[in-house]
């Protein structure tokens, strides 16, 4: 990987050469809360935000698209939307590039999917380094680095980024603007590396991951399921801020008396009272606490056993998000403390 150094002051400008690689969306603030947004004016990004409301998953698999349209005489019609619209999205941090190379997996594996795959290659990714507050676990979840999935990462190295090129088109940006990068020396990598041990420390949480799948196999009956069904409250926030939440529903809407119309999609939630209900009336998670337990066992435990890693990358976005209080850490925390209730 090409490793090069901006300095800091010439930020700016970088960012006003980019714009000729698509619209430039950001984080900008909102009642003290983060959203990316297409940007009006450069000093609206706000590159040192916690987390953003929504992560960048609404661009690739949008809360709401149109598929297809249906017309009698016309059939099947393609609906290209805004696919091929080119976007820059300029401070994206390392869980979230991580969540979209585990979308990455399901959207192009087995069953790929061209909506989420044509917006991957037209919208380019410039990650940016954060600083861990009281609700990031990336760290345990091993997500708090990344070394693919972006165009660029931009690292704080005092009065310069360090820039990790990731592709060709990131490639193309710099050189867009090659005055401006810099070679690193020995000096910037040891700044880099100091500041990484740095931002180590700052982590507030620790979550032991290795024998998390273990543990969800023999707590498949505890009670802790129905303690939280009954607090939940199915409202699906959890899924919906969820940055690696990939569930939709498909239906047609058809236009009274034309039986023309179009196919949409829509964000979905495991924690919805319909989500597994079928043709038929059966519903083979009519419980809340089938539910709330499901959404967990797909991210620690179903996600493992497919793809080798939990789908959850510590962004803390769904402690926040719920309102019940349901807290991912504290569930992991207690059923590892179940094991040893067990075994001492
Ligand atoms: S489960 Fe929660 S902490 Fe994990 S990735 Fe999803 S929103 Fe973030
Ligand atoms: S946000 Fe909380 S209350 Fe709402 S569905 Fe998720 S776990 Fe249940």
């Amino acid at each position: 990987m090409k490793i090069l150094k901006l300095p800091k002051d010439k930020l700016d400008y970088f960012a006003s050469v980019v714009q000729s690689f698509g619209e430039v969306h950001a984080p900008v603030e909102q009642d003290g809360k983060f959203a990316f947004k297409r940007l009006a004016r450069w000093s609206e990004a706000r590159l040192d935000y916690d987390r953003t409301i929504l992560p960048p998953k609404k661009y690739f698999l949008p809360p709401r698209e149109t598929l297809f349209q249906f017309k009698p005489g016309a059939g099947y019609i393609p609906f290209a939307g805004d696919m091929e619209k080119k976007i820059v999205l300029f401070g994206v941090h390392a869980c979230d590039v991580y969540a979209l190379n585990i979308l990455d997996m399901v959207f192009g594996g087995k069953y790929p999917d061209p909506y989420y795959l044509e917006r991957r290659k037209n919208i380019a990714i410039i990650g940016v380094e954060c600083v861990p507050d009281a609700q990031c676990f990336c760290r345990s979840m091993r997500a708090d680095f990344v070394d693919h999935g972006f165009d660029l990462f931009f690292h704080d190295i005092g009065g310069y980024y360090l820039t990790m090129v990731g592709t060709a088109l990131g490639d193309d940006m710099v050189l867009a603007t090659r005055p401006l990068f810099e070679d690193v020396g020995a000096g910037d990598i040891d700044e880099y590396k100091r500041r990484s041990g740095e931002k180590r420390k700052k982590f507030q949480i620790e979550v032991e991951i290795r024998d998390l799948p273990e543990i969800f196999e023999m707590e498949y009956a505890s009670a802790i399921w129905n303690e939280l069904g009954e607090k939940c409250l199915s409202c699906g926030s959890c899924s919906a801020v969820c940055p690696t939440c990939y569930c939709f529903d498909v239906a047609d809407d058809v236009q009274l008396g034309t039986r023309a119309g179009g196919r949409t999609r829509t964000w979905d939630s495991c924690l919805f009272a319909t989500h597994a209900l079928v043709a038929g009336g059966e519903n083979f998670r009519k419980s809340r606490s089938s539910r709330v337990k499901f959404r967990f066992y797909h991210k620690q435990r179903g996600f493992v056993a497919e793809y080798g890693r939990p789908s959850c990358v510590g962004c803390g976005r769904c402690i926040s998000a719920c309102p019940v209080k349901i807290d991912v850490i504290k569930v992991l925390d207690t059923l590892r403390e179940m094991q040893h209730v067990v075994s001492h």
